[in-house]
């Protein structure tokens, strides 16, 4: 059997989360990479589950490249720049024992991705069945790059690749919403499956129930659309049903980081298993229910 072969394309960061005074544990996480990782555990054998990003070559990226290889993830389109690192952010408790995020990002190894990647055409001749991006993606490349960026995915997608978007929206990596709202634009129009969470589209269109964003996405031409609800769970619109999947009820939340990155994982492996959006949907409810359940984006295998 010829594995699926499937491109998950953003940033992976070095993640320090504080475990009390000057102490921090290591860890890796990045929404696109968080996926990657979910998607990877669950359809290894059926896909071949490929990281798409650029890092540094340094002793600190080494280490993401192990994890990916003990996870399955291959590197046939990363890139190491020797003139760059991973960007990093920090995990902090407030005095108020809020959950604050630090970064430094700016200057990431991630965001010269067009650089390394040159004429999109060349690495468009390489055929693949699914590329995967979400907002955050889009947001760390510069207008030029971001361009280039959705001509390689139209290339893949005329050559037959499933085109997903989470748009992820961050409004800090944005210079304004205008900016996010064009780049969603193109990336919805070249999607044939959509992950939002409704809360992006509250903040960015004024949109605030599924069925709102469901015209819109249908509107702009995507075929499979699900809006995750958190605890309220998830709506699919797809072959002309709109079917709910309720959220896995859990007794104790620890932390909500990554549940919609781990749902999209787990949902996009089972659809490329071949099972229906529902099974795949309730698949991914189930997961995201343990991964909240988990302190990290990334629960232990
Ligand atoms: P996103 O961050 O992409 O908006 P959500 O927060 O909507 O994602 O979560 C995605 C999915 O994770 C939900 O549809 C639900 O199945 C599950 N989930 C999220 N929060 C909880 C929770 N508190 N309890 C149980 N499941 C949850």
């Amino acid at each position: 059997m010829t594995k699926k072969r499937v491109v998950l394309a953003g940033e992976c960061m070095v993640e320090f989360a504080s475990q009390g005074e000057d102490s921090y544990r290591l860890g890796y996480a990045g929404d696109v990479y968080n996926t990657a990782v979910y998607l990877s555990r669950s359809c290894a054998q059926e896909c071949d589950v490929q990281f798409m990003t650029v890092v540094g070559k340094d002793a600190v990226s080494a280490k993401l490249l192990a994890l990916m290889e003990s996870e399955k993830i291959g590197c046939e389109f990363l890139w190491k720049d020797a003139s760059a690192t991973l960007g990093a952010y920090c995990i902090q408790l407030d005095p108020q024992g809020e959950r604050q995020f630090i970064y430094w990002r700016g200057q990431s190894a991630a965001r010269r991705l067009l650089q390394h990647i040159g004429d999109p055409t060349v690495l468009a001749a390489n055929p693949i069945d699914m590329l995967y991006f979400s907002g955050i993606t889009l947001a760390i490349l510069t207008p030029e790059d971001r361009a280039q960026f959705f001509a390689l995915a139209a290339l893949w997608r005329n050559a037959g690749a499933r085109i997903v978007f989470d748009p992820n929206y961050r409004p800090r990596l944005w210079p304004d919403a205008d900016t996010a709202r064009a780049a969603f634009q193109q990336a919805y129009e070249l999607s044939e499956i959509a992950l939002p969470g409704i809360d992006d589209h509250r903040m960015l269109y004024n949109q605030d129930s599924a069925r709102e964003v469901i015209d819109f996405l249908q509107g702009c031409g995507v075929a499979e659309v699900v809006v995750k609800d958190g605890p309220n769970g998830a709506t699919l619109a797809v072959d002309g049903d709109i079917i709910q999947v309720p959220a896995v009820a859990v007794s104790q939340v620890v932390d909500t980081t990554a549940a919609g990155d781990s749902f999209n994982g787990a949902y996009l492996s089972a659809r490329l298993r071949g099972l229906d959006a529902r099974t795949a949907a309730e698949q991914a409810a189930k997961l995201a229910s343990d991964v909240v359940q988990h302190r990290g984006a990334i629960v232990a295998m």
